[in-house]
C-alpha cells in the first residue's frame, strides 16, 4: 500500500554502463533524495559500477554528495573518495563529520578565508577549489584563485585535488566560458590539472579535452546518470479505497460536495511524499481556460489536476493532497479501479519519497 518506484533492473543496469562508458572520469553524484532512489542506494550502485571497470573501461573512484549531513549515508556503502559539493565552512558539521571519515573525504574550498580554514584544522585535507561561474552561486573569482595557489604554495599544501566549476543548464555552449575559467587555473599557476566540471553536453567535453589535453576533465553527473532512461523506472501508488459518490454529498477535510456522481478514489501518495498540485498542463491560454469553463468541465468547479492517472488518463484531485494520501474524483462511465491495483503517477523524481524502491 506504497508510492512505490519500480526499476526495470536489467534495463536501469545497462543504462547506467553505458553512461559511465561514454563518459570518461565519471563522478557520480548521490544527494538529496538520491533523484529518488536515496543516497544510499546509489553509493551501493557506484560501488557496482567500479566493479565493472574492466567493461565500461572507467573507474568510479570518486562519487560527490551534497553536503556533509549525507556522508555518513554514502560512506558506509561505498569505499572510494567522497567529494562534498556543499563549501566547506569553518562549522561544526563541516569540521566533526569530516574528522571521522579522515582521508576519504575530499572538500569544496570556495572562499580563500576557508583554505586557511580547513587546512588550519587538517593541513592534510584534500579538497578541490571552486571558481565562481556565471551560476554566481558559490566559487572564487581569478585574483582570489591566484592568491589560493600563493597559500598552496607558500604553505606547502599537498592535499590540492582539483578545481571546481559548475556551469548552469545548458540552453547555449558553456565552451566559451569554460575556456575563459581553465584559461585563469593556468594563470593562477595552480599546481594542478584536473577540473571538476558539471552540465557540459559529450561533444563539450571532447572539444575541452581536445584542446586542453594536459588537463583531466572529471564531468560530474546525477541526473543523467542516474534518471537518464526514465522507460526503465515506473511510479505506480495504491489504490486505498474507493466510494460511491452521488451529486451533493460532501467528502474530505473540508467538506465540498461532489458536482456530480462518480467515484471518490483514495490513493496511496501524498503531501509528505513530495505529492503537490500540478498546475495544469497543456492549453494555459486564457482563451482555452474560458472554454474549459464554458464547457463546465471539473477544474471550473475547482478541481485541480492531479498526477495521478487511471487507464491512461490523468484524474484530478477531489482535494488537496493529504499528508500520505490523495482523493481523487472518477466520473461515472468511467472504470473505476479496485482496492489494492496499482495506478501510474508522475512525478519529479527529485522531490519525491518514496515508501519503497523496487528495483528487479
Ligand atoms: C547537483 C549537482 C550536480 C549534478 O547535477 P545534475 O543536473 O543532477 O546532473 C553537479 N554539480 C553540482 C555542484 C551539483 O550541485
Amino acid at each position: 500500500m506504497s508510492l512505490t518506484l519500480h526499476v526495470d533492473g536489467p534495463r536501469w543496469r545497462e543504462h547506467l554502463l553505458g553512461v559511465v562508458e561514454q563518459t570518461p572520469g565519471i563522478v557520480p553524484v548521490a544527494k538529496g533524495n538520491g533523484y529518488g532512489f536515496t543516497v544510499g542506494r546509489l553509493a551501493r550502485r557506484a560501488q557496482w559500477l567500479d566493479t565493472h571497470a574492466e567493461r565500461t573501461g572507467s573507474r568510479v573512484d570518486v562519487v560527490a554528495v551534497g553536503t556533509y549531513d549525507e556522508l555518513p549515508e554514502a560512506a558506509s556503502r561505498y569505499d572510494g573518495d567522497l567529494l562534498v559539493l556543499t563549501p566547506w565552512r569553518p562549522t561544526g558539521q563541516d569540521v566533526e563529520v569530516a574528522a571521522s571519515l579522515g582521508t576519504r573525504v575530499v572538500h569544496t574550498v570556495s572562499r580563500l578565508e576557508d583554505l586557511g580554514g580547513l587546512t588550519a584544522g587538517d593541513p592534510r585535507a584534500r579538497f578541490v577549489l571552486e571558481q565562481l561561474t556565471s551560476m554566481r552561486r558559490h566559487g572564487m573569482h581569478r585574483r582570489e584563485l591566484q592568491r589560493a595557489a600563493e597559500v598552496v604554495a607558500d604553505a606547502g599544501l599537498r592535499g590540492l585535488r582539483g578545481v571546481a566549476m559548475h556551469l548552469p543548464l545548458g540552453t547555449t555552449s558553456h565552451l566559451s566560458e569554460v575556456t575563459r575559467l581553465l584559461n585563469d587555473v593556468v594563470a593562477s599557476g595552480l599546481p594542478t590539472r584536473t577540473v571538476y566540471v558539471s552540465h557540459l553536453t559529450a561533444e563539450e567535453l571532447a572539444r575541452l579535452r581536445s584542446s586542453y589535453p594536459d588537463f583531466t576533465i572529471r564531468p560530474r553527473v546525477g541526473t543523467g546518470l542516474w534518471l537518464g532512461d526514465r522507460g526503465a523506472l515506473r511510479v505506480r501508488s495504491t489504490v486505498l479505497d474507493v466510494h460511491e459518490v452521488d451529486r451533493g454529498d460532501t467528502f474530505g477535510y473540508r467538506g465540498r460536495s461532489v458536482p456530480k456522481s462518480g467515484h471518490i478514489v483514495v490513493v496511496s501518495g501524498g503531501t509528505a511524499h513530495g505529492i503537490g498540485l500540478e498546475a495544469p498542463t497543456g492549453e494555459q491560454s486564457l482563451k482555452a481556460r474560458a472554454a474549459t469553463l464554458a464547457r463546465g468541465g471539473l477544474d471550473a468547479v475547482g478541481f485541480v489536476r492531479s498526477p495521478f492517472s487511471i487507464d491512461g488518463k490523468q484524474r484530478l484531485f477531489a482535494e488537496p493532497p493529504h499528508m500520505q494520501a490523495s482523493m481523487l474524483f472518477v466520473p461515472s462511465g468511467a472504470r473505476v479501479p479496485g482496492i489494492g491495483e496499482e495506478v501510474d503517477v508522475r512525478v519529479r523524481f527529485t522531490a519525491t519519497g518514496f515508501d519503497r524502491v523496487v528495483v528487479s
